[in-house]
């Protein structure tokens, strides 16, 4: 396919099935790695990919998820250019939020800029390089969180500070926030809002969301700026049975209807449900694309049901297009028995629901159950997870801060299309967004689908050039939306 963005999806979905060539790769990555990292230049080599660096160093892996010694990193550098700081407390020891405030002259409502501090653990054997010690080689910051979001708190953070250090009059304050619990812990921005909602209260506010995607070329191809993101819903399966000796066998054991009912619910294939923002997207890689595969992109988005289900089969050999198309399902734990010679009364599964805005969780569960269709298996809403639809209603795109977003991805990246996006994995933006506040996504940095797929996973790394490029760019969307004398100065060519 003539689409380099595509092919390299393709590419991707080729290589995920064929573990041994990533072996492969990672050998010889890992022979190369060894011999470099002694290597590791100064980190003075730029100030985000250094701040980045020192930002990894501090293990926050969630659970447990601690969070004072970033706090505390980023308190002495806020300080130091003029911000006044908190520093929340929640009810777990070393887990707190940090808020900086660069106070404007009050002629508007703040912006804010959210970035989660903590991160994902991982699965150390599996990497070439430390995870924590914050390597810079080859022209990319290594470690947890350079993706996923300690390289987005990084650029925001080097941005929002330039503002402070160069005394930019301001027309209303710059809120900078790196909040504890966004991996899937209860003490997130949702908590903080409860107590603490004046600290962040904004016009509106930019988190992690969207992608700057570049191809093999270095040229950015689009930016997509969230402005929904999916919702996260739990729901589990109770298998019952007779519990007996495993010497006589019964029809009704829980753990074979169980291993059905998942197998049934792993077979089915949700509908393609575009939200505005997600056909806008995909007209925008139409437009990005060419010949057989711009032709996919624009029948799944106009085409007939007929047309859909064709281009929905190709696109969706990419995992992210894919899951932006739909509601997705996914079995994540399982358990069942307890000793070799009985057979377990009962079973339990656990499903992983990420669902477009406005779907109905308990609709899900009804669907489940049909489709599951065996009175020995009960399915429920799992503990914890809402039974309220989310919102439908996307931050709107006619706001000044997704205008200068886009104003400025355009000049930073004259190749990129610019498009609203639906985040396909959710975020802790609902504290905002469900007071009708906006929030734009974004991960600020041009990045290929091959990092992407590093994020949550293995040898994660951002480039030193991206991270730049991306300062460059919020630096001057922060100066447009809250400075006194926007609009900013010009993009520099340099960049
Ligand atoms: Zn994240």
């Amino acid at each position: 396919m003539a689409n380099p963005v595509v092919d390299r999806y393709f590419r991707a979905m080729t290589t995920l099935r064929w573990p041994s060539l990533v072996r492969v790769a990672a050998a010889a990555a890992i022979s190369l790695f060894a011999r470099e990292l002694t290597a590791q230049p100064s980190a003075a080599v730029d100030p985000t990919a250094a701040l980045l660096s020192e930002l990894i160093r501090i293990n926050t892996s969630n659970p447990p998820g601690t969070t004072l010694p970033l706090a505390e990193l980023l308190q002495k550098r806020f300080i130091a250019a003029g911000y006044t700081v908190e520093i929340v407390q929640t009810p777990e020891k070393g887990k707190v939020h940090f808020i900086a405030r660069l106070k404007g002259d009050g002629s508007k409502k703040p912006l804010l800029l959210a970035a989660h501090a903590d991160v994902v653990g991982v699965e150390r054997e599996k990497w070439s390089l430390d995870p924590f010690a914050g390597v810079i080689k080859d022209g990319h910051v290594y470690g947890r969180g350079a993706i996923d979001f300690k390289g987005g708190m990084a650029v925001f953070a080097m941005a929002a500070l330039r503002l402070g250090e160069k005394k930019v009059p301001l027309a209303r304050d710059v809120i900078f926030l790196a909040e504890a619990d966004e991996e899937g812990a209860p003490l997130n921005t949702s908590w903080l809002a409860r107590d603490h909602w004046a600290s962040m209260d904004a016009e509106f506010a930019l988190n992690e969301g969207g992608w700057i995607i570049k191809g093999d070329d270095e040229k950015v191809r689009y930016v997509s700026i969230s402005t929904a993101d999916k919702s996260v819903t739990g729901i589990v399966l109770t298998s019952k049975g007779t519990s007996t000796h495993s010497s006589m066998p019964l029809p009704d054991n829980a753990l074979a209807s169980l291993a059905g009912a998942i197998a049934r619910i792993a077979a089915y294939e949700t509908p393609v449900q575009l939200t505005a923002e997600s056909r806008q997207f995909f007209q925008t890689l139409g437009k990005t694309s060419t010949g057989e595969t711009a032709r996919f992109f624009r029948d799944l988005v106009d085409g007939t049901p007929a047309q859909v289900h064709v281009a929905d089969s190709v696109i969706s050999k990419d995992p992210l297009l894919h899951a932006i198309m739909r509601n997705t399902i996914a079995p994540v734990l399982i358990s069942g028995g307890f000793r070799s010679n009985v057979i377990p009364g009962s079973a339990e599964a656990t499903l992983n629901l990420r669902l477009i805005p406005g779907t109905d969780p308990n609709a899900m569960v009804a669907m489940i159950e049909k489709l599951v269709n065996d009175p020995r298996v009960t399915v429920k809403l799992a503990p914890g997870s809402s039974a309220t639809p989310s919102s439908p209603v996307a931050s709107s795109v006619e706001t000044e801060l997704y205008r200068a977003l886009a104003r400025e991805s355009k000049a930073q990246w004259p190749t990129a299309e610019v498009t609203p996006y639906l985040f396909q994995a959710g975020t802790d933006a609902a504290a905002w967004r469900s007071r009708g506040i906006p929030v734009y996504g974004i991960y600020p940095y041009p990045i290929t689908n091959d990092e992407l797929r590093t994020m949550h996973g293995n040898d994660e790394r951002v480039s030193v050039a991206s991270l730049q490029q991306g300062t460059e760019m919020i630096y001057r969307t922060l100066v447009s939306v809250a400075g006194k004398n926007a609009p900013a100065a010009p993009a520099n060519k340099k960049k």
